[in-house]
């Protein structure tokens, strides 16, 4: 099961991944949280995403007003470098946003031909308080607009290969209590960042424009994309994928520091896809946690608490076990090979009912995303402020793993596109 799949917390690895007799497990349980307290006590180490209400902002560069006089290029346009947009254009702030594809919104992005509602084929679940969606488009008060489903599941099972195990209802609640996440009723992230920010800034990007190389040397900083362009700005700001980072696609003009090299390619980001397939009847659970070593391998339903006549079922992998897809021929491989996994848990009614549409996302495999996310809470503090500090305060770095405020995926990638663009406005 996975109350959250792209959760991929110590207590998600800890009550699925181990593979001891239920007595056991009971121990194992009451161990947990006796370490959790500990922990939680002297480190305060759980207190991220939705648990981490406190640490979010009082207020975000969105009600700042700058006079900064320059020219300020941003280097693409996920949610982040949007956010840091949404700022300069409210403040009259000359600027370019710099894309690699033919679309805005980076790894969020949506599907409405499979179902009768928008189906999330990236970022789906808001990890964070329901507020932060205040937070992020600049709302004052506690008034929310947007309708929210509560994840809380009530059916969930685990599936080691050959055993299916249908999960206690404790479990289930548990999870929600550890982790109260949510997600859009009749909308998608892609529709939040779309209404909320892209809107005012989307006429201000320049798509299909992968950037190469980054020389802050001189006075001004000079950006060269593939397709042989060249701009000129006195500050950048660098969006991009830490997966885009690390493929080395950008060079940098003098180099970047061994620090950052270092932490760059240390800290991890994961390949991995999501797969959406549509059936004529509804034979799964809420969610199944498959056992992996390491990422994540779950089936889910997508259409959980939606108002529909529709069965969706999504799928999301990452980490190692991603080869095993990736080393399949075709798209139709992978499918079949999911159809297989279903069929032994169901008795075969996963083809029976299997009406041959579906998507498949592979962000692990895009190249300007190269991965799926990142999950600062577990990486190393050095690194993480290594990765965030700025070349000779002229090229700046914002981005999910830049965040902050301990939230997680979206609401990291925007408020930390907010919190740097302040910085990056106000370095003297
Ligand atoms: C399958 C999946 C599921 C997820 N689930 C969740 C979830 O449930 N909840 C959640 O909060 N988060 C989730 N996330 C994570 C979330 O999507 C990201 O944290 C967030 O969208 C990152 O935004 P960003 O702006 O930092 O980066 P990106 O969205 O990666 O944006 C970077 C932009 O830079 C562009 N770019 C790359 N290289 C270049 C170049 N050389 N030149 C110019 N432009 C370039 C890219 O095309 C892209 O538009 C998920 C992600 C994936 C892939």
């Amino acid at each position: 099961m996975s109350k959250e799949p792209c959760g991929d917390c110590l207590i998600f690895v800890y009550m699925f991944k181990i593979n001891t007799p239920p007595s056991l497990r009971f121990n194992h349980f009451f161990i947990f949280l006796f370490t959790i307290s500990i922990s939680c006590s002297l480190t305060s180490c759980f207190t991220w995403a939705a648990r981490a209400e406190n640490k979010l902002p009082a207020e975000t560069a969105l009600h700042k007003e700058y006079n900064y006089k320059g020219k300020i290029i941003i280097i693409g346009a996920g949610a982040s470098g949007l956010a840091a947009a949404k700022v300069l254009e409210q403040n009259n702030i000359d600027y370019l946003i710099l894309e690699a594809t033919n679309r805005y919104g980076g790894r969020l992005k949506k599907d409405t031909t499979l179902a009768d509602f928008p189906i999330d084929l990236g970022a789906e679940w808001l990890h964070s308080a329901p507020i932060t969606l205040n937070k992020l488009k600049g709302k004052q008060g506690d008034e929310i607009d947007e309708e929210l489903i509560s994840y809380h599941l009530k059916s969930t099972a685990t599936w080691d290969g050959k055993k299916y195990k249908v999960s206690p209802d404790w479990r289930n609640d548990f999870m929600y209590n550890f982790l109260p996440e949510s997600k859009f009723k009749t909308s998608t992230w892609y529709d939040f960042v779309n209404k909320n920010i892209a809107y005012s800034v989307k006429h201000k990007i320049k798509f299909n424009s992968a950037v190469s190389e980054i020389n802050y040397s001189g006075d001004e900083v000079v950006v060269k994309t593939t397709n042989g362009e060249t701009y000129k700005a006195d500050r950048v700001l660098v969006t991009v994928s830490l997966g885009v980072l690390k493929s080395n696609m950008i060079s940098f003009i003098p180099k970047i520091d061994e620090e950052k090299k270092e932490a760059i390619e240390a800290i991890s980001f994961q390949r991995g896809f999501k797969v959406v397939m549509k059936f004529a009847k509804k034979f799964y659970p809420d969610a199944i946690n498959c056992k992996v070593a390491n990422g994540e391998k779950v089936f889910y339903d997508m259409a959980f608490k939606k108002n529909t006549q529709f069965n969706i079922l999504g799928f999301l992998c990452k980490g190692p076990e991603v080869n095993k897809y990736y080393d399949l021929s075709s798209e139709q491989d992978i499918i079949l090979s999911l159809l297989e996994d279903l069929d032994q848990m169901f008795d075969g009614q996963a083809t029976e009912s299997y009406s041959g549409e579906f998507i498949l996302e592979n962000w692990g495999q895009y190249e300007f995303t190269q991965g799926t996310w990142t999950m600062a809470m577990q990486e190393n503090k050095g690194r993480l402020k290594a990765l965030a500090q700025p070349l000779n305060r002229k090229v700046y770095f914002a981005g999910e793993i830049y965040d902050p405020y301990k939230q997680m995926g979206v609401p990291g990638a925007i408020l930390s596109g907010y919190h740097t663009i302040d910085y990056l406005l106000t370095d003297k």
